[in-house]
């Protein structure tokens, strides 16, 4: 059986007239088209999800205006001063290690020199395909873990040095080597998927990628609770008294059904103080750090979980799940036409889409798509977490315990409270503390009026 595009136009390459390259290749023009018009219908569809769900407007704005934002968010002076100088201490760092990580990806991807790296530490066990992939990912994702260490171990000292981090050397070893062993792992599995949707379904591989990686973020999201947080923390549910038999109440009046609020171990690695929700269905959890128990009143807390609760009610993970899937069908589409449509793939050194040499271009757009979505997802998760501190408020009725909690958490977390408006911006996945406290001020003026 010959197929159109092979007795199609009679185009010869240097090694003959029918190459399995010369196939994928004649077969691809029209799926790049076809790939291309699939990213943007699907990129759209994100752009109304996100539209539609996003929360924009949270309070009226009073005849007087909504309340100006007070850049210290009425921390004292030495506390604002000691947030600013750790943040100039850590943020060089943090913005040199994405750069770096990055910068390195692509000179892998880009040129074939992580395509010679693919092909030599598979060359020892045979360098079949799926070596190549497996020792492949394994590699690069070990090499950008060195490359940017000593920028970890840095901003590890810095954090010390303020007494942010609790955690032996020895945890933080036992972190960097189970994160970048789950990240590999997890890696290797995407790609080898993706490797054999392109050898087995050449002209439609992107299509299938694109439901499959989708389908991935669903899944993902539903055992991220169950595999990945056990990894670095143990739970325990909150002790039985008047907390949380106070937390449990909020719960009901908040209309959801919450099984159990839990207390992770965070005190092991750091001082910070955090709660959040994850999973959805069955594996829906509030996690509150026990650091927060050791160190907030009762009052805070119930304001801390309230916001939790706002999550919940609002569905919060499950439309970030749907966002995810449908971004990431959108950017897995976008990444068939790179591959289909653009010398990409000969750049980095591999023959085609299902050469295993081309696993370091696809590291390096998965990395920079990553990179791209960050300030997109950040835009809709303020939004989000804004809303939450709505339910929070609504639900305690008591702003004052709510703006001492955000002054708490900003001072010991060391949190810029006025960071600047760029790195908020493109970083920033919560409202700033000086907006937060703003808000609770606009929220009494609503409440009162
Ligand atoms: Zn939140």
């Amino acid at each position: 059986m010959t197929s159109p595009e092979v007795t199609g136009p009679r185009r010869r390459t240097a090694e003959g007239p029918v190459t399995t390259i010369g196939r994928v290749t004649r077969a691809g023009r029209g799926g790049a088209r076809a790939a291309l018009l699939t990213a943007a219908v699907l990129g759209v569809s994100v752009a109304v999800v996100i539209a539609v769900r996003t929360p924009w407007h949270l309070l009226p704005e009073p005849p007087g205006g909504f309340t100006p934002v007070d850049p210290t968010a009425g921390l004292s002076p030495e506390q604002v001063e000691r947030a600013k100088s750790f943040a100039a201490a850590l943020r060089p760092a943090s913005l040199t290690s994405l750069a770096l990580g990055l910068g390195v990806s692509a000179a892998l991807g880009l040129t074939p020199l992580g395509a010679r790296i693919v092909s030599a530490v598979a060359r020892p066990f045979g360098g079949g395909r799926v070596a190549q992939i497996l020792l492949g990912v394994l590699t690069l994702t070990v090499l950008g873990q060195l490359v940017t260490l000593p920028l970890g171990i840095y901003a590890e000292v810095v954090r010390h040095r303020y007494g942010l981090s609790t955690r032996t050397w020895w945890l933080w070893l036992r972190d960097v080597a189970v994160s970048t062993a789950i990240s590999a792992a997890v890696t290797a599995l995407v790609l080898l998927v993706t490797l054999w949707l392109i050898r087995r379904v050449p002209r439609t591989w992107w299509a299938w990628a694109a439901l499959a990686a989708a389908g991935f973020v669903v899944v993902a999201s539903f055992l991220y609770p169950l595999v990945i947080e056990p990894a670095f923390n143990r739970f325990e549910p909150m002790p039985a008294g008047q907390l949380r038999t106070d937390l449990l109440a909020l719960a009901d009046r908040s209309g959801v059904p919450v099984q159990d609020v839990l207390v992770s171990d965070a005190s092991r690695r750091t001082t910070a103080l955090n709660a959040y929700v994850s999973g959805f269905g069955s594996t829906r959890r509030i996690v509150v750090y026990d650091t927060v128990l050791k160190r907030l009143p009762d009052d805070e807390i119930e304001s801390i979980v309230a916001h939790e609760l706002g999550h919940v009610v609002n569905g919060d993970v499950l439309t970030g799940t749907l966002i995810g899937a449908l971004g990431t069908a959108a950017g897995t589409a976008l990444l068939g036409w790179l591959l289909i449509a653009t010398p990409l793939v000969r750049r980095a050194g591999a023959e085609s889409a299902a050469d295993p040499r081309v696993v370091p271009l696809l590291l390096f757009l998965i990395a920079a798509g990553g990179l791209l979505a960050t300030p997109v997802q950040n835009l809709v998760s303020r939004q989000v977490e804004a809303r939450a501190d709505l339910h929070a408020l609504d639900l305690t009725r008591d702003p004052e315990a709510f703006t001492a909690m955000q002054r708490r958490l900003a001072t010991t977390n060391l949190s810029d409270p006025d960071p600047p408006a760029v790195l908020q911006w493109l970083f920033g996945s919560h409202p700033t503390a000086a907006q937060r406290v703003a808000f609770a001020q606009d929220w009494i003026e609503d409440r009162r009026g």
